[in-house]
């Protein structure tokens, strides 16, 4: 994202229009992860679970997205699933429209199949593709999508690993030198992004790390470094992951993101994860990311997030003005 992108960004947020778009593109996924979000029965809430939502194909599916599209105009779009690329056809022609849009997108895949190679021709298209932990561990989760396959299907792409660490990660002696050392050795891997797995309220799953696990991967990472340029985690990110915040009212990734999911329409709150998400432990490197802007100073002296809280309020009274109002 330039100078210009920061740019619309506040013109959105003082239009009381969201700048940020996530779509869950289908709600079908040959993997069985364990601890995906999106299959957990409290990600949609009242609307049901995401495996028996009607979702879309084909020419429909082109046209109801590029209708949701039109309707916000965001500056950025994640498009999430399901796994995305069980729509590849669909995404073959809506990828170089939203690109002559100006829109830059995010794709996030577990590369179980091949990636079309014209989509690496493809302006401001990011392709991050999921790889939780060393081969025996991540084999055994995301089967399909084995370090094997990935490999293939990555080929003659310039991708971004997203890592979520579990709690099963974390425990492996060297894990994350490894794992550095293997994918910063991948001709077509341009940077590693890392995520920590963020439990819903109350849950206890076996992924979750305690929060002195926490800090010792924190302090691993920051020391790992220097070794592995491509590891994407500057300090402000860093105190970002260690100081979540404490509530989606707190958190700005949550307020600047419109989530959909795969019917087009609903709404998953309060953030991508849905459900009842425990901000407090969350570890999204993109709601991280958004805090180490918002806490920046501009000229030394104000903080972006106080300049946010004053635009969404203006915002607010904007959209509630005659044609302002935005609504999936
Ligand atoms: S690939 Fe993604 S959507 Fe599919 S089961 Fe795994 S985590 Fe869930
Ligand atoms: S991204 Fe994290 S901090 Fe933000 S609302 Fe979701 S769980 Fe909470």
């Amino acid at each position: 994202m330039n100078k210009r992108d920061l740019f619309r960004v506040w013109g959105h947020i003082l239009r009381g229009s969201p700048p940020f778009l996530s779509i869950e593109i289908t709600r079908e996924c040959p993997l069985r992860c364990p601890g995906c979000y999106a299959y957990e029965p409290e990600h949609l809430g009242q609307i049901g679970p995401l495996r028996t939502l009607a979702d879309y194909k084909g020419q429909e599916l082109i046209d109801r997205m590029l209708s949701l599209v039109h309707r916000q105009r965001p500056v950025h779009i994640s498009i999430v699933g399901g796994e995305p690329l069980v729509r590849f056809r669909e995404l073959d022609v809506l990828l170089p429209c939203l690109s002559e849009m100006g829109i830059e997108v995010l794709l996030v895949t577990s590369a179980v199949r091949e990636i079309p190679r014209d989509w690496n021709r493809i302006k401001d298209l990011h392709i991050a593709v999921s790889i939780d932990g060393l081969q025996p561990e991540h084999d055994r989760r995301r089967a399909p999508a084995t370090y094997e396959r990935i490999l293939k299907n990555i080929e003659g792409h310039a991708i971004r690993v997203h890592c979520t660490v579990t709690r099963q990660m974390a425990s492996h002696p060297n894990a994350f030198e490894e794992f550095l050392s293997f994918w910063s050795s991948q001709p077509e891997v341009r940077k590693i992004w890392i995520s920590l797995f963020t439990p819903q309220v109350g849950a206890d799953d076996e992924e979750t790390l305690s929060p002195s696990e926490r800090a010792a991967v924190l302090e691993e990472l920051a020391r790992l470094r220097p070794a592995f340029p491509k590891l994407r985690l500057p300090d402000p990110v860093l105190d970002g992951l260690s100081h979540p915040p404490q509530s989606p009212d707190e958190c700005l990734f949550a307020r600047t993101t419109v989530s959909v999911t795969a019917d087009l329409h609903s709404r998953i709150t309060p953030c991508q994860l849905g459900g009842s998400p425990d901000c407090s432990r969350c570890g999204c490197a993109a709601s991280a990311v958004i805090k180490a802007v918002s806490d920046h100073r501009l000229l030394g002296i104000v903080p972006v997030k106080s300049l946010y809280d004053l635009s969404e309020r203006v915002g607010k009274i904007v959209s509630k003005m005659p044609g302002n109002s935005f609504s999936p």
